[in-house]
């Protein structure tokens, strides 16, 4: 069950890696911080809060910048801190980007859990979605609503990606995200490529980085190329639904609402969150309040026996 008040971390944690792009080692530390701080990136001495970054967002990863600052592939971390339920975190980064890992949140899920999230004396505030927001991009289309009758505590995410071209066909995944599901649906998919467009991106200087050890490779005629296989039938799907939920944290704050995506991608989740933010009274911040029982709840439980 996601926590109804803010949290931060028990104690700091570095997670150090190859960046993807740069193929440079890189460093992460995370540390705790104060009650509605958010999450906060620190380059040096410069320090700007996600809620006032601007985003780049690439077919390949997504950047922040304040100023001339930019970090690039944030979106695993970002995927992760909200996964497990952290508001409040500086994030200090060395280097020009955060650690690919194993391609997945796992690994950034796991560091979390050892450090340990402690309840801080403030409720937590969400993003609740109000009107409903629609990105179309070709054939491609994303959607926002309210939860409606769902869940009005989470964010819960209903995608598909079609790739008829290759091994992956059509997946699809509905999920309601909490910590619980986050972890064991979403945090282990790796992020996938294909052979044929390695060349290609590493000519435009990106993936330089890359390797079967941090991405799941697809050949037109072979499929998948990494020895050790899938971890999931649908890890490509799943990957989609945990880029989702690192780009629509771009907002700033957890979001509460309904999230229909067909063959998503990066730019059109960011997309949908300028557009949200451009729409009058498409959403309002407030305190997560007035929690319903749900199947977890003690207070559930208690009516129950
Ligand atoms: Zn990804």
């Amino acid at each position: 069950m996601a926590y109804a008040s803010e949290t931060t971390l028990k104690r700091p944690v570095t997670i150090k890696g190859i960046g993807l792009h740069t193929g440079a080692c890189v460093a992460v530390s995370l540390e705790p911080a104060p009650p509605r701080s958010g999450i906060t990136f620190a380059l040096g001495s410069e320090r700007f809060a996600l809620r006032e970054a601007t985003v780049r967002s690439t077919e390949l990863c997504v950047g922040i910048a304040k100023g001339k600052k930019e970090i690039k592939t944030v979106e695993h971390l970002l995927s992760a801190i909200f996964g497990i339920g952290l508001t409040n975190v500086v994030v200090r980064v060395q280097g020009p980007e955060i650690p690919i890992l194993d391609g997945s949140a796992l690994p950034f899920f796991e560091v979390l859990e050892r450090a340990g999230l402690v309840r801080q004396p403030a409720r937590k505030q969400v993003a609740v979605v109000l009107k409903p927001v629609v990105v179309t991009l070709g054939d491609r289309r994303v959607s926002l609503w309210p939860r409606g009758d769902g869940d009005p505590r989470t964010l819960r995410i209903e995608v598909e990606v079609d790739f008829a071209r290759s091994t992956i066909g059509r997946q699809s995944l509905e999920v309601d995200v909490t910590p619980g599901t986050y972890r064991q649906v979403l945090a282990p998919a790796r992020t996938f490529g294909f052979l044929e467009d390695v060349e290609a991106m590493r000519s435009k200087g990106l993936i330089k980085g890359a390797s079967l050890e941090n991405a799941v490779v697809l050949d037109a005629d072979a499929g998948v190329l990494n020895p050790e296989g899938l971890r999931f039938p649908d890890e490509f799907v799943r990957h989609k639904a945990l880029d989702i939920v690192g780009d629509l944290s771009l907002v700033g704050y957890p979001l509460v609402g309904r999230y229909v995506a067909f063959k998503p991608g990066h730019a059109l989740n960011v997309m949908a969150i300028e557009r949200l933010r451009d729409i009058q009274g498409a959403f309002v911040i407030q305190d997560l309040d007035h929690p319903r029982a749900s199947a977890d709840s003690p207070l559930l439980v208690a009516a129950m026996s």
